[in-house]
């Protein structure tokens, strides 16, 4: 990955170190996770890029069409959560602003990511490709997966979901992670689920957050 010079400087440098000490006291032991947040400008993948408040703290924060750029603790406790191992093939849903995505990236991680928005999904595909950082991104209804490139070593979902998609389930490989937040609009529990073999699944619940909702594309039918 590569930012354009003048992107990073010595006071986000600074504001991100302090930004990963509090994520450090909040509880987040993954080094490799906070050595990966620590790498990346996260104001880069905010419109108001220069809104350095926003982007060190922690906070979520709009980035177009209604959705948001998640906090840096979810960030950082839903990639822990996940186990990223260099060269596990990592699915993604909800590219959003990619700022997730690069995380995995710079964990050695080989990304595909999914978005429903197809503005989001134009905007996030130009920026990811202008600073190199190289996730495969997908237009599409995540709640399908993605069959084509399964089985994935990871899964991780970044919105809301009302239940958990059967396809994620099932294009998981035996020894993988799912990391998904589940329940009604705006509070789920972060849910972890490892395919232990083909047919049996282990899951396990880790707190309370808060995300936009994971949509279902409703196939609207026509009445004749
Ligand atoms: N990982 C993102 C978080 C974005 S918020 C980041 O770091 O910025 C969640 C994203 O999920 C939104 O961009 C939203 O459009 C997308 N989304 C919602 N439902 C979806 C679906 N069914 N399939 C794919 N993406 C979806």
């Amino acid at each position: 990955m590569g930012f354009k010079e003048g992107v990073d400087n010595f006071k986000y440098q600074g504001l991100r170190k302090k930004l990963i000490r509090e994520l450090a006291e909040k509880g987040i032991q993954d080094q490799d996770v906070l050595a990966a947040m620590d790498s990346i400008p996260r104001h880069a993948f905010m419109d108001k890029a220069f809104d350095t408040y926003a982007a060190y703290n922690d906070i979520a924060f709009p980035i177009g069409d209604g959705q948001t750029i998640s906090h840096p603790y979810t960030v950082a406790r839903q990639t822990e959560l996940l186990q990223v191992k260099k060269r596990d093939v990592v699915l993604e849903i909800g590219t959003g602003s990619g700022y997730q995505t690069c995380v995995l990236v710079a964990m050695g991680a080989k990304v595909f990511s999914i978005e429903r928005q197809k503005g989001l999904y134009d905007k996030t595909k130009f920026f990811l490709h202008d600073i190199d950082c190289s996730a495969r991104l997908f237009h599409g209804d995540g709640y399908l997966g993605l069959p084509l490139f399964a089985p994935f070593d990871k899964i991780i979902v970044t919105a809301g979901a009302p239940h958990i998609p059967e396809p994620l389930l099932s294009q998981l490989k035996v020894g993988g992670i799912l990391v998904i937040p589940v329940g009604p609009s705006d509070k789920q529990v972060m849910i972890v689920i490892k395919r232990l073999t083909e047919k049996h699944y282990e899951q396990s619940e880790h707190g309370l957050f808060s995300f936009v909702p994971l949509l279902e594309n409703k196939v609207v039918k026509k009445t004749l």
